[in-house]
């Protein structure tokens, strides 16, 4: 995997660097959070052993597994029940972590898992029936050239048709309501990341991004609702203006190898104890002891993402 160059190393330059090259959506959303975050897990490669999510992230990764092996089934040639059982097959396989007692997502198990599975399922086959919606690319990698040589990457949950028009597809789970939800997809980056992805692999102009979401609670019912958020050439033209400018920041932080404390969502970060050691030393020995070396690759779809 091609890596970026640190001539300069001043801060924590005992420890190798491994920033990729190719910048996908939580390189960048992590960037967005905090300078320092990017920098002790993306130029670091440093994960924390467990976050306080993990069992939101494994359920979301199950749920992912049991969409992407369901539809390859079907495509495959699988009638619906063995696709079912196919995909309910590869959600099980992901272990699911156990969260501490009292945690607000004791709630995400198996069974709450196979509840999903069978809300999801049951969503696809009416899907299947009216069939206005086709589904021509499944888990498919991007690596897109940006104005400025920069590389841009990802990997498509899937890309459709509809209407006559081509659209990206994002499986999404979610504890919060639908309101909510709807706030975070525009803005968002990983719409127009996508959009611009996705159109270059697929060889048309893709015109957003459906966001189809599972919606669980420790109450509620489990459900499905899908958002549509679609992008203009003007956004898209202003969006690459934007990255191209963010980059030229990031090559600053590079240069003089600074990377600042952004402390606005300190309180909710997993590198917290390392920004409270008191001296640099102090927070290597904390990395270098609490942290695992896991150098981030966007290919990789099963390594943890710590958002
Ligand atoms: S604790 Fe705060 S300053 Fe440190 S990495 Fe996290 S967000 Fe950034």
């Amino acid at each position: 995997m091609k890596l970026f160059d640190h001539p300069n190393k001043k801060f924590m330059s005992r420890f190798e660097r491994y920033e990729p090259f190719i910048q996908d959506y939580t390189q960048m959303n992590t960037l967005d959070a905090c300078d320092r975050k990017y920098f002790y897990r993306m130029v670091l490669g440093r994960a924390p052993k467990r976050t306080n999510f993990q069992v939101v992230l494994d359920f979301g990764k199950a749920y992912h597994k049991f969409r992407e092996v369901l539809e390859r089934s079907s495509q495959s040639g699988l009638n619906e029940m063995s696709s079912l059982g196919a995909g309910i097959e590869a959600a099980l396989s992901v272990e699911l972590d156990v969260p501490p007692r009292g945690s607000k997502f004791e709630y995400l198990d198996k069974a709450k898992l196979l509840a999903a599975c069978k809300v999801a399922f049951i969503w696809w086959q009416q899907e299947k029936k009216q069939g206005t919606k086709k589904v021509i690319a499944i888990e498919q990698p991007f690596n897109v050239m940006l104005p400025d040589g920069s590389f841009i990457g990802g990997r498509a949950d899937q890309i459709i048709d509809w209407n006559g028009k081509r659209y990206g597809r994002d499986f999404k789970c979610s504890s919060k309501t639908p309101e909510y939800f709807q706030k975070g997809i525009d803005p968002n980056d990983q719409c127009v990341r996508y959009t611009v992805g996705e159109s270059e692999i697929s060889g048309e102009r893709v015109v957003g991004i459906i966001f189809e979401a599972l919606f669980h609670s420790n109450t509620g019912k489990t459900r499905i609702e899908p958002f549509l958020s679609e992008r203009t050439d003007s956004q898209l033209a202003i969006w690459l203006a934007e990255k191209v400018h963010i980059n030229e920041q990031l090559k600053l932080n590079r240069e003089k190898d600074i990377w600042p404390m952004r402390t606005h969502n300190c309180a909710w970060c997993d590198y917290i104890k390392v920004c409270r050691a008191s001296s640099e030393r102090a927070q290597m020995g904390i990395l270098e002891m609490d942290y695992n070396l896991k150098p981030w690759n966007h290919e990789n779809v099963d390594q943890e993402v710590v958002e």
